[in-house]
């Protein structure tokens, strides 16, 4: 492997279970087990005295150590308001999800004898643009190269994809995981991979399903018991029936029953838990997961997608039995079950090992024809503007195929281009005409991306110094909405120049980039002088707090 063709691993960060992948030399993406021989690693994270536990002996901790042990961090990343507190030390979400990253990669580095450096790494869908940000400072506190973060339904979609080029179809992809909820609409072609569409509920996973029996056995053991005492107040009980819940609603997607045991207080209470009493307890969650699909289909209408070819179903949670028919009788078509534990992995996998086939490529047709080529993507149209002739690629993907072992056309395979579209609607808070604070989106949800947009601010007074933006994140598609619709992502504030006019127009650009991350410029019209942007984003870990956990983490020794 020679740099200009570095492995790039792929790495499914998620709720309850994270896994990483890579692309072997013969072009395969092949998921890489842990040091306890797993192939996913349960995404939590014990802190123990100077050292971090992560994966099955943290989750089995957490029996013990309930309060030591960190779960579904993936819930709270881009939260302002969550902090774990460990002898005194404070951690956020990003910081933790580092754990998580360092655990695989050591892992993974273990049983290659081979340096993980570059990454890609999945999020939901649903992610806004804090929690995308916050995904990325998690990997970059881990000490990787992040290349590129990208959706998990889209991952999922480039591995399905990859099985069978040549079949042209538009997939759903049905992503129940942990404790996210994703649904996708895919357009794939021979060349390319295109989400039209997308929906969920960032808080909407197989979590839930396990609450409601916890809730249930709670009831049981109280009217056993007669207690009113709410068990789940003793951090121990609680994360038992957690864990004895989780493993009840497994066992139920294989069998019509199972027992459940539970001991709190010196009491024990058994109970049986049916398939049938488990599907009343949780109907109305899997009716949210149809109902977002059902919104999602509408929204692709107004894109002319009317249809689609397949379901596939990734995320652990779709082992539901329950969920699979309801899937069926809702929308008329057998969901197939697609790898649901590594697909996402190993689509990020390809993914990496794309990005860096296509650095190759760019180097050898920079090298050959002089020219500077920005991204893949950019090849086609230079072709048709004969700024690049066909035998240049060609001749580029041959020197790339010789140089890397990989065959002519899974080189040629790796100039897929990939579009995704942005999940949230982004805007600013601004003065309608009655002089009313309003929301007015700039970027509506469901535009693919990248997209730059513009819009105008006016100075209010002469000499003014300063604008304050507030951007907001959305998720409806109107254009303009009341300000409690939306949530301040961001504030931008914007220097300006002295000696300006009352009035002046102030042009700012929004532009997100393929991973919807969001950058923001502004110029001041009258000179074209460009104007700073100071961005804050309390929301994910920056300055001072980021370097002091990128240290932390490189100290630490993870377990
Ligand atoms: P993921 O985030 O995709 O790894 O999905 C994990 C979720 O899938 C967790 O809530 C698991 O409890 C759930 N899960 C895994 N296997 C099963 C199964 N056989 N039946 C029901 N849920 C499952």
């Amino acid at each position: 492997m020679t740099e200009q063709t570095k492995r790039i691993f792929g790495i499914d960060l998620g709720t309850t279970y994270s896994s990483i992948a890579y692309v072997d030399e013969f072009g395969k993406a092949v998921i890489i087990p842990n040091a306890e021989s797993e192939r996913v690693t349960p995404s939590v994270v014990f802190f123990d005295e100077d050292s971090i536990v992560v994966g099955d002996v943290a989750k089995e901790s957490s029996k013990i150590y309930p309060n030591e042990v960190v779960s579904f961090v993936k819930r709270s990343m881009g939260e302002p308001n969550f902090i774990f507190v460990y002898n005194s030390e404070e951690y956020r979400a990003e910081e933790i999800s580092a754990y998580i990253l360092k655990k695989l990669a050591q892992d993974a580095e273990q049983h290659l004898g081979e340096k993980v450096t570059d990454v890609v790494i999945t999020c939901p869908a649903y992610f806004g643009i804090n929690e995308r940000e916050a995904t990325r400072k998690a990997g970059e506190i881990a000490g990787f190269n992040v290349r590129q973060i990208i959706n998990e339904p889209t991952a999922a979609a480039i591995a399905y994809g990859s099985l069978d080029l040549s079949d042209e179809r538009v997939v759903l992809v049905f992503d129940l995981g942990g404790g996210t909820f994703d649904v996708t609409m895919i357009d794939i072609r021979k060349d390319s991979v295109e989400v039209i569409c997308t929906g969920g509920d960032h808080n909407l996973g197989g979590k839930d399903w396990d609450d409601r029996i916890v809730a249930h056995i709670v009831d049981l053991f109280q009217n056993e018991t007669g207690t009113d005492e709410d068990i789940l107040d003793d951090p121990d009980t609680w994360q038992d029936l957690q864990l004895s819940a989780e493993k009840a609603k497994k066992i139920l997607s294989q069998r019509p029953k199972t027992p459940i045991a539970v001991t709190h207080g010196g009491e024990r209470v058994k109970v049986v838990l049916e398939r049938k009493k488990f599907i009343e307890l949780t109907e109305d969650l899997l009716e949210r997961t149809i109902d977002f699909t059902k919104e999602m289909l509408e929204e692709a209408k107004n894109k002319g997608y009317n249809d689609f070819d397949e379901i596939i179903l990734v995320g652990g949670a779709t082992r539901m039995p329950q969920l699979q028919s309801r899937i069926k009788e809702a929308f008329s078509v057998t969901p197939k079950m697609f790898d649901p534990d590594e697909s996402i992995a190993k689509g990020a996998a390809i993914y990496g090992w794309k990005l860096g086939l296509n650095d190759g490529m760019i180097q050898r047709l920079a090298i050959k024809t002089n020219k500077h080529i920005e991204k893949i993507d950019d090849i086609p149209e230079m072709i048709e503007n004969k700024e690049l002739s066909p035998k240049d690629v060609k001749e580029a993907a041959q020197e790339v195929a010789d140089e890397t072992g990989y065959t002519l056309p899974s080189v040629e395979s790796s100039m897929l281009t990939v579009k995704n579209v942005t999940s949230k609607s982004f805007g600013v808070v601004a003065h309608n005409p009655k002089d009313e604070e309003i929301v007015f989106n700039i970027v509506l949800r469901n535009t693919t991306v990248p997209i730059t947009q513009k819009k105008d601010f006016y100075t209010a007074v002469k000499d003014q110094s300063t604008v304050l933006i507030r951007i907001m994140e959305s998720e409806t598609n109107r254009v303009e909405l009341p300000v409690d619709q939306a949530v301040d992502i961001k504030t931008a504030i914007l220097n300006l120049p002295p000696g300006l006019p009352a009035d002046l127009p102030i042009e700012i650009t929004f532009s997100l980039n393929e991973e919807g991350r969001l950058h923001i410029t502004a110029m001041e019209t009258s000179d074209a002088r460009q104007v700073e942007v100071v961005v804050d984003t309390a929301s994910v870990i920056q300055g001072e707090e980021f370097e002091k956990a990128k240290e932390r983490s490189q100290k630490l020794v993870v377990h």
